[in-house]
């Protein structure tokens, strides 16, 4: 399969007044187009900031990013980003929030196209009838289902997601997931998520990277062989605790601990 993300050797410190504090050390990665990546890793390991040479945000000291077979040394259009905090605009109603990136992007689109996108992906996560409130009229959980339809409404080629489920209660969570793999049923983008959580990598991921401790390498790589239909039941099933089993011991190996 073709790989959309290439991540070569990529090494990066930052320049603190402490000096130089290495965050990642040659890590390899490779995301094929079409797949979910979840990549998890100690706390302050150097997840986000994997996230944001991968936006074109910052560039390595050394190594390279790739995506779509074109080198990464700015931002790109066609990456689509959500994070924790849905950050939605309070002077907008959550459709002319959605729209936004398509008046960016796409600013000859008619404008009953944009609507019409928008509206289209508003239903798909089950937020029609709350077009045309304010971010704040909403719940957390709906107001990063509008995040989510923001991120993806100009069709990017990749979406970065930066813990986006990670202030939510479990239950909310819980239906977020199962949205996120219906979006991408309705729409194959390719993704990568980072995640504290390894319910989550495991749910949502084809492939799961652990990442060392800093600085980070890619330490270990689980391919998630479970069906793509998969509801939130496949969790208590004895496969997927295996997987959840290995991943605990590869984060506590990560951390510095004995695996179990
Ligand atoms: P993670 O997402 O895994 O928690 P980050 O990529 O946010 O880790 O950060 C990795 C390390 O780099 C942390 O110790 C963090 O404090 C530090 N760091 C992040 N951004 C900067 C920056 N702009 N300047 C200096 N240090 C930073």
């Amino acid at each position: 399969m073709q790989n959309l993300i290439e991540i070569k050797g990529v090494t990066h410190a930052y320049r603190t007044k402490n000096g130089p504090l290495p965050v990642l050390d040659r890590l390899d990665l490779c995301v094929p187009k079409g797949e979910f990546c979840a990549v998890v890793g100690p706390s302050g390991c150097g997840k986000s900031t994997l996230t944001r040479l991968i936006a074109g945000l910052m560039k390595p000291d050394q190594g390279e990013v790739w995506l779509h077979g074109e080198q990464i040394t700015s931002p790109r259009k066609t990456v689509g980003m959500a994070f924790q905090n849905p950050v939605l605009l309070e002077w907008r109603s959550i459709l002319e929030n959605v729209i936004l990136p398509l008046e960016i992007v796409a600013p000859k689109m008619p404008r009953a196209e944009r609507e019409a996108r928008a509206h289209h992906l508003l239903a798909m996560v089950g937020l029609d009838g709350f077009e045309h409130k304010r971010p704040s009229e909403l719940s957390g959980g709906m107001r990063q289902r509008a995040s989510l339809c923001r991120a993806i409404v100009h069709k990017p080629d990749v979406l970065i997601m930066d813990e986006p489920f990670g202030a939510l209660d479990n239950f909310t969570r819980e239906d977020l997931w199962q949205t996120m793999r219906e979006l991408r049923a309705a729409e194959p983008f390719t993704c990568v998520l980072i995640t504290h959580d390894l319910r989550e990598s495991v749910f949502l991921g084809d492939q799961v990277v652990v990442l060392s401790g800093r600085p980070a390498k890619a330490q270990f790589v689980l391919n998630v062989d479970l069906p793509a239909d998969r509801t939130i039941d496949v969790l208590y099933e004895p496969k997927a605790s295996e997987m959840l089993h290995i991943l605990r011991d590869q984060i506590r190996i990560a951390q510095g601990r004995e695996a179990h």
